[in-house]
């Protein structure tokens, strides 16, 4: 066998999967598509650590909370930004006051702590004076908290693959055979034989599957960025249950910012989301809200389907707004299988932790001067809005499972990021990746196959 373990996709739960492996004395190698593990993870970096209050499935909500309930430790392992928040939960009109206190007593029995029915608009209003509107009923929840997503996806990576697991990136699975002992998988570039898959790649289908029922029930999402340092931004995580299921939720930045996200059922243009969100957030100016991304997304459904574990196969499927919490709860579940299965045994020279990084913008100014003297391009400020040096830049691409486009350039520094959104840096950050991996500009690319962000020589063209 070529491997004991494949891991299909470098997501966030594939990467976490690869990093509980290799505690083990096991033969892992893990498939991803695209040129970087964790592309696909968050739209900015900040993801809520949800505490299963509003899920209706009662094992995802378990899931959650336990994924809660791993965070901070799992936070401060890898020393990733992780800041508890309260969560209120709103009701917005007579019918979802039902509904809340409904999920109220769901969550009693479920067994969520820390969680308040609060019944009273001066309460509501205490909590979060920037409200705008006369709430009477909401959820507050102390559980919650946010995290990095893309640091947390990158540690487990990184960690793994110092740890030995062979990272396969620009590789797509096409098929995946049953053969007497184990399985054949077949990529765009190899086939490989192992004992056992674990399938992280969601709505894939493939000949070992049996038949999967994805979820139809689409919803459109639309996102807003309420500008860094704001005083308008909220101090807890805000969410609204409107009428049909329509939700607006606030997620708030590392910078004091906040992601404003809304969900319906139908499309709707940024006039009426900037309505909306003027209805909730008091004295809020336009000029201060940038429409930044629209999405759909299938709601509530994520599915961890182990029928042909006797064969050695674990499919995780689907894709779910808490799935960043529940990674380390799946994980641990997905693994003690695997683990149990194969009869391995523990590393004696595991090394549960990420090599060093300097966050210039995050340092004291001694120690970024220490830094500078120790290596002159930490001095030099490539992206000014978010203050990323040179020496960071360069750390991202030269690190284990390194950058190798620009989009992986800012999941890993957050350069390019900042209010200019990368028009004073990106050609600066871009020449750099050139240099380092030694291609033409022409060659950089944004983030998957063919997004080259420079088409040609300006002297090449045949004609004007
Ligand atoms: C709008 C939205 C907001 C969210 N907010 C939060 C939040 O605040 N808190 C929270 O806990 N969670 C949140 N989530 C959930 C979370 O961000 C994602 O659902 C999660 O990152 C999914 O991780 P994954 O590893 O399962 O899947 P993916 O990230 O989709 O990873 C699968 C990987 O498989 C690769 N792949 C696919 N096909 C192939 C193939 N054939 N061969 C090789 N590789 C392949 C893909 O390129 C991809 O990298 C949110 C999700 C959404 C959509």
């Amino acid at each position: 066998m070529d491997y004991d373990v494949l891991i299909l996709g470098g997501g966030i739960v594939g990467c976490a999967v690869s990093y509980e492996l290799s505690k083990y004395n096991l033969n892992i190698a893990l498939i991803e598509k695209d040129y970087d593990i964790a592309d696909d993870v968050a739209l900015i970096d900040s993801s809520i650590v949800y505490d299963g209050l509003e899920c209706e499935d009662t094992l995802l909500s378990k899931l959650e909370l336990m994924g809660n309930k791993i965070m901070p430790e799992l936070a401060s392992k890898f020393n990733i930004f992780f800041k508890k928040k309260g969560y209120l939960l709103l009701a917005d009109s007579r019918k979802s006051e039902e509904k809340l206190v409904k999920m109220y007593d769901t969550a009693l029995n479920r067994g969520i702590e820390n969680i308040y029915l609060l019944n009273n608009s001066k309460d509501i209003y205490n909590l979060e004076p920037s409200l705008n509107k006369n709430i009477r009923k909401a959820i507050y929840s102390k559980n919650t908290a946010v995290i990095s997503p893309y640091d947390l996806a990158i540690s487990y990576g990184e960690i793994a693959f110092d740890n030995g697991v062979n990272f396969k990136l620009g590789e797509e699975v096409l098929d995946i055979k049953n053969i007497s002992k184990g399985f054949r998988v077949i990529t765009n570039k190899n086939k490989f034989t192992c004992n056992m898959v674990v399938n992280t790649t969601p709505r894939e289908s493939y000949r070992i599957d049996k038949e999967n029922k994805f979820n139809k029930k689409k919803k459109y999402l639309k996102y807003f960025l309420l500008e860094e340092n704001s005083s308008k931004a909220y101090k807890n995580i805000i969410s609204v249950m409107g009428e049909n299921d329509e939700k607006i939720y606030t997620i708030p930045t590392k910078e004091n910012g906040m992601l404003i996200v809304l969900k319906n059922n139908r499309k709707i243009s940024n006039e009426e989301g900037l309505r909306k969100i003027k209805y909730f957030i008091k004295n809020v100016s336009e000029k201060n809200i940038i429409p930044f991304y629209e999405s759909t997304f299938y709601d509530d459904f994520l599915i961890i389907d182990d029928s042909l574990i006797d064969k050695g196969y674990i499919k995780i499927f689907g894709k779910h707004y808490g799935q960043v919490t529940m990674t380390p709860a799946i994980t641990t579940i997905v693994c003690e299988t695997i683990v149990s299965n194969l009869n391995c045994v523990l590393k004696k020279d595991f090394i549960d932790k990420r090599r060093e990084i300097y966050k210039f913008r995050d340092l004291l100014n001694i120690d970024r001067q220490n830094i500078i003297n120790l290596n002159k391009k930490y001095g030099k400020i490539i992206c000014y809005c978010k203050k990323i040096t040179e020496g960071e830049i360069i750390d991202s691409i030269r690190r284990p499972l390194g950058a190798r486009t620009i989009e992986g350039i800012r999941r890993r520094t957050n350069a390019t990021f900042g209010n200019c959104k990368g028009s004073q840096c990106l050609s600066k950050v871009a020449s750099i990746l050139a240099r380092e991996i030694n291609k033409d500009m022409t060659d950089i690319l944004k983030d998957s196959k063919d997004s080259n962000i420079i088409l040609g020589r300006i002297k090449e063209f045949d004609e004007m």
